[in-house]
């Protein structure tokens, strides 16, 4: 039998992607692409209250932008659809009944009142709380005449005793949990809306999931789901709970998840290759450490490589390989990147070579606006060291640039050695000061670029400017 990887992501569309879920989205999508799987998107919104189909939407967006496509889910649909699993009622239903039919489920009358009375009361005594079992003692008789006092029940899932429930987790090894410490759990709300852990289990299982990368916020809920999945005779995936990303300053992540969801990265013009080699690194080691091609990073992925520890996220770390995503980066794409205000500046002959110049130098759009205003900008900023350096050169220095450019234009090498003829300035005491004059400062793209770049005109009025 071949044995065909499947992996999934399965977000609540109850806010934007962030870069936590993302990196979940990221290693299932890796690990599938490794394995030349399949990786499938399931929305679960089943938090009625919660969901909204904005959302939705912005996670289809989110993960087309990043390049990770999924081969079935929403709108590319697929052989388990639908994969929404507001859609996925009836389904759902069948499996409830098979519970049932198998003695296997009880409906629960307890309120929420009696149950945290329940759990203090076990916790004064020192015990761990879980659910006492009241309901399940319940004879036929009882369970009618609370029907029929109109109380709408939970349904529970009733645990068998003095088992132990055992896996292997992917990434933190063997794991085993004694049935006994579970309790009875809900499986179905009393209005009648499915417990997460139980379609999340089902649908896993009747999509063919073989694999599943998730936070380790979900470690606990793992022995519930494969104590389901036996009850209902599914298979079960392969777990790997993924240590979450906590922030720099040691706390969780998701406090500042508004200040990292995808979209805004994405407005502050993060590149999504970016974020995936970012991303792929939080808590999984690559045999190198160099920039990487989505289809690099997918072959170098594997499950062994994940660590245990808390993955911290690091904005320095971000910033890197943002400026790598932009020094690999196609001049076509990155003036599409740079925006509106570069090309209104930069004249259509200039664009290639205005990228090309700049590109070192630039991490973000804004970056390429400022060089696009210092070098092509009406007027020109001069820095406060630029001063410095200019008042430093004195008025000689440029009469000597200038009539040298006039004779030279851009040629480089004639130029400065033209110039350093007349003046006897030689190195930073040579370059600085036509930097400052040029640019307005005293650091920035390779200077023979730069005046290869500028309109001539331009190059004349600012060493003019100095005489
Ligand atoms: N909808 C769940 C969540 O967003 C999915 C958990 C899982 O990956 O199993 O947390």
């Amino acid at each position: 039998m071949t044995h065909t990887i499947k992996t999934r992501f399965a977000p609540s569309p109850t806010g934007y992607l962030h870069l936590g879920n993302v990196r979940t989205a990221l290693f299932n999508v890796l690990l599938a692409r490794q394995q030349g799987g399949r990786f499938v998107l399931r929305i679960e919104d089943t938090d009625r209250e919660r969901s909204r189909p904005e959302y939705v939407a912005a996670v289809l967006e989110d993960l087309r932008w990043l390049g990770l496509d999924w081969q079935e889910g929403p709108e590319v649909e697929g052989p388990h659809a639908p994969y929404t699993q507001s859609e996925r009622t009836a389904i759902y239903a069948e499996y409830y009944r098979r519970l049932d039919q198998a003695g296997q489920v009880y409906p629960c009358f307890c309120t929420p009142a009696e149950l945290a009375l329940s759990r203090k009361a076990q916790r004064a005594a020192g015990k761990p709380p879980r659910y006492a079992g009241t309901c399940a003692r319940l004879n036929e008789a009882e369970r009618q005449a609370r029907y029929e006092r109109g109380l709408q029940p939970t349904l529970r899932f009733q645990v068998p005793m003095g088992q132990v429930v055992e896996f292997t987790d992917l990434i933190r090894g063997p794991q085993r949990f004694a049935s006994e410490d579970i309790g009875d759990f809900v499986i179905r709300r009393a209005d009648g809306g499915p417990q997460f852990f139980f379609v999340n289990a089902v649908d896993d299982a009747l999509m063919g999931i073989t694999h599943v990368l998730r936070g380790e916020d979900h470690l606990t809920n793992t022995p519930r789901q494969l104590l389901l999945l036996k009850a209902l005779q599914l298979p079960a995936p392969e777990y790997g709970h993924m240590s979450l990303i906590i922030g720099s300053d040691g706390g969780p992540l998701s406090k500042r998840a508004g200040d990292l969801s995808i979209r805004q990265l994405r407005a502050a013009g993060y590149l999504p290759e970016a974020l995936l080699n970012y991303l792929a690194r939080l808590g999984h080691r690559y045999e190198q450490d160099v920039w990487m091609t989505p289809a690099e990073l997918a072959a170098g992925f594997a499950t062994v490589q994940m660590g245990r520890a808390p993955a911290r996220y690091d904005e320095t770390q971000l910033l890197h390989w943002q400026a790598e995503a932009v020094r690999c980066a196609t001049p076509e794409r990155l003036w599409a990147w740079m925006g509106e205000t570069v090309h209104t500046l930069i004249p259509s002959p200039c664009r290639d070579d205005f990228v090309v110049t700049v590109q070192p130098n630039i991490r973000f759009p804004v970056d390429a606006e400022f060089w696009a205003q210092r070098l092509f900008g009406e007027e020109l900023p001069i820095s406060e060291d630029s001063r410095t350096v200019i008042a430093a050169a004195g008025s000689a220095f440029f009469k000597h640039a200038l009539a040298a450019y006039i004779e030279h234009g851009a040629a480089y090498q004639p130029l400065v050695d033209h110039l350093k003829q007349r003046t006897g300035a030689k190195g930073k005491n040579l370059f600085m000061p036509l930097r400052a004059a040029l640019t307005g400062e005293t650091h920035g793209p390779e200077l023979a670029r730069i005046l290869a770049l500028t309109p001539p005109e331009m190059v004349q009025r600012r060493l003019q400017a100095w005489c």
